[in-house]
């Protein structure tokens, strides 16, 4: 039986802690595939099914663009250091409404969506996008990168959102992860913006942890599990549901700000993907819409709901 005495406790073992990465980088490629893969599948017997399906192709072409531009040059090395050390992202979103590379980018996105059947609207946006001089262009991006929409400009917004985020999402992918470090609650240690939801996840070496998801440039990144990702207090938090059973998703509330933000459940159900999901779960903003409380996640997508 001496096969048994080998089963002991590994000292080395005993009291270690594995403590989640904080913060993941994106896979521009993967990412965006992923993305697309999930719309697609969340289109079939939604009542959004055409408008997630339009938004499968668009991240189709993200996909796309990502894997086959050529490498991307990385983010200065000093620059990422003088950030961290100063709690400042390191992914300069100011600076991207010039970035030529920024502008390669969106120009090879717009032919790549162009064949992409869509609303008739949709289809306009592109074509005053194609002939928008530079000065419009930049006035476009700016308001891109700082995620404030004009309303008269919906579909050009949504098509340069997604441009920018293949370009973001690719410069992030260059950054030192294991350098990063929190800069504030809610906010994402590589470019500063805010989540567009968060997800509790179910990966392994992880599980249970939250992670908070920036839409921008698709970092992930830790933060506790019940804390108000817009104000970072963790008093007065609350959750709410569309669902009466176990519900998979959730408004995490704030008493102190009156925010909330989306909550997916990712170790209840593994094919949950940031972005799509929260498109998805629009019944739950809607919800929402009729409580005191405001939404503090951002999603390109979902403007104009
Ligand atoms: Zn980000
Ligand atoms: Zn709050």
């Amino acid at each position: 039986m001496s096969g048994f005495s080998t089963v002991q406790p590994d000292p080395s073992m005993i009291g270690r802690v594995t403590k989640p990465p904080f913060a993941i980088l994106p896979q521009p490629g993967p990412l965006f595939r992923r993305r697309a893969e999930r719309f697609r599948v969340l289109a079939e017997g939604s009542d959004l099914g055409p408008y997630l399906t339009f938004l499968a192709g668009i991240c189709e072409a993200q996909a796309a663009l990502a894997e086959s531009l050529p490498p991307i040059e990385p983010i200065a090395e000093e620059q990422v250091a003088r950030a961290i050390e100063h709690k400042m992202p390191p992914l300069d979103r100011g600076a991207l409404p010039l970035s030529p590379a920024l502008r390669e980018t969106v120009w090879a996105y717009l032919d790549a969506v162009t064949p992409l059947p869509m609303p008739a609207p949709a289809s306009a946006a592109l074509d005053a996008l194609r002939q928008a001089d530079d000065a419009a262009l930049t006035e476009l991006l700016t308001h891109v990168t700082a995620d404030s929409v004009p309303f008269e400009a919906l579909p050009q917004h949504l098509f340069l959102s997604a441009a920018t985020q293949i370009h973001a999402a690719r410069l992030a992918s260059t950054l030192p992860a294991e350098k990063l470090e929190p800069i504030e609650t809610g906010t994402c240690p590589c470019c500063g913006g805010p989540p567009v939801a968060s997800l509790v996840t179910g990966m392994q070496g992880a599980e249970g942890a939250r992670y908070a998801a920036c839409a921008f440039c698709g970092t992930h990144w830790n933060e506790v599990r019940i804390k108000c990702l817009a104000c970072g207090t963790t008093k007065g938090v609350g959750y709410k549901s569309a669902e009466t059973t176990e519900a998979t998703v959730k408004a995490e509330t704030c008493d102190t700000c009156r925010s909330w933000v989306k909550i997916l459940y990712q170790d209840k159900n593994p094919a949950f993907e940031a972005v799509a999901d929260d498109v998805a779960s629009l019944g739950l903003d809607i919800l929402m819409q009729q409580t005191e409380y405001r939404r503090a996640g951002f999603d390109p997508f979902l403007i104009g709901y």
